[in-house]
């Protein structure tokens, strides 16, 4: 790219970001419009034709605006990240947040991309629903009926959860199975052990219940604290969960993915709170 090339591409930006600041200010006075019936005042068809006209804003656009500015219309701290960020940035959070947990969300929305947020909510209602009732799941399975006398026998007189837990405790991984810990001044995991830690996922996110594929290999303990690669410690993660554990926000990261659940505040506590800090500097929410 020469000068002239760099000098548009800034330009381009620049007006961009211009003008998406100017349709969120558009967004946020939709309402008043509508209230106010601005557009029939000045011979329109309909706030649709009106915003279209003046500002080239699309029908969903508007309907969109004005349905999540009506929900947020009670809760100040939300309005006050729309203003900022836009309506989108406050979406996932429309369906959990109330009058008591708003600056909460509103402090999650600011700090993270929608994405991140829209996965932040998700285990977030997950989780707070597991803790407060435990609902069992069918499953059916087409096994051959001598299949099914084996298990009823080995069943015996106890629950076939309890049957289920015996029988994977005998295929689920021996911390002995793990290759061994690597001590390195260098970042790159050597490769049979990123073979090994993507193999035990699946390739799949290890968030409990994640399904996302694994973008990243994740240094639960941080990589830069101990320049050491462990098999245990590492974990294949999407990029939302990847972003949430950089944030500080997963409760018993060092232990087994199964234990690990969604902090609502970041944990201050540690040194990788140094480091996620240097993380988010370099990259955007
Ligand atoms: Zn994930």
């Amino acid at each position: 790219m020469d000068q002239k090339d760099q000098q548009l591409h800034q330009q381009f930006s620049e007006y961009g970001q211009n003008a998406r600041e100017w349709m969120r200010k558009c967004v946020l006075l939709l309402p008043e419009i509508e209230r106010r019936e601005i557009w029939h005042k000045k011979g329109f068809g309909s706030i649709f034709e009106y915003a279209a006209k003046l500002v080239g804003m699309s029908r969903s656009t508007v309907e969109d605006g004005l349905r999540i500015m009506k929900k947020v219309e009670t809760f100040p701290a939300l309005e006050a990240v729309i203003e900022v960020a836009g309506v989108n940035r406050v979406r996932p959070v429309l369906g959990v947040v109330t009058l008591e947990t708003q600056d909460f969300w509103a402090e999650k929305a600011k700090s993270m991309s929608k994405n991140t947020l829209e996965t932040y909510v998700k285990n977030y209602r997950l989780e707070s629903r597991t803790s407060t009732e435990t609902q069992s799941v069918k499953l059916t399975i087409d096994l051959s009926p001598a299949m099914v006398e084996k298990l009823k026998r080995l069943k015996g007189a106890g629950t076939w959860e309890e049957l289920m837990e015996k029988l994977l405790a005998g295929v689920s991984e021996k911390p002995t199975d793990l290759p061994e810990v690597v001590k390195t001044s260098s970042r790159h995991i050597p490769l049979h052990i990123q073979r090994q830690v993507r193999s035990r996922s699946g390739g799949l996110c290890a968030y409990p219940g994640c399904v996302k594929v694994a973008t990243s290999l994740h240094h639960t303990q941080r990589w830069g604290l101990e320049k050491v690669h462990d098999p245990a410690r590492l974990h294949g993660l999407c990029t939302e969960h990847e972003r949430l554990a950089h944030l500080s926000l997963i409760e018993n990261e060092e232990a087994s993915p199964s234990d690990w659940t969604l902090r609502s505040e970041a944990d201050m506590t540690t040194d990788k709170r140094f480091i996620d800090q240097f993380v988010a500097l370099y990259r955007p929410t």
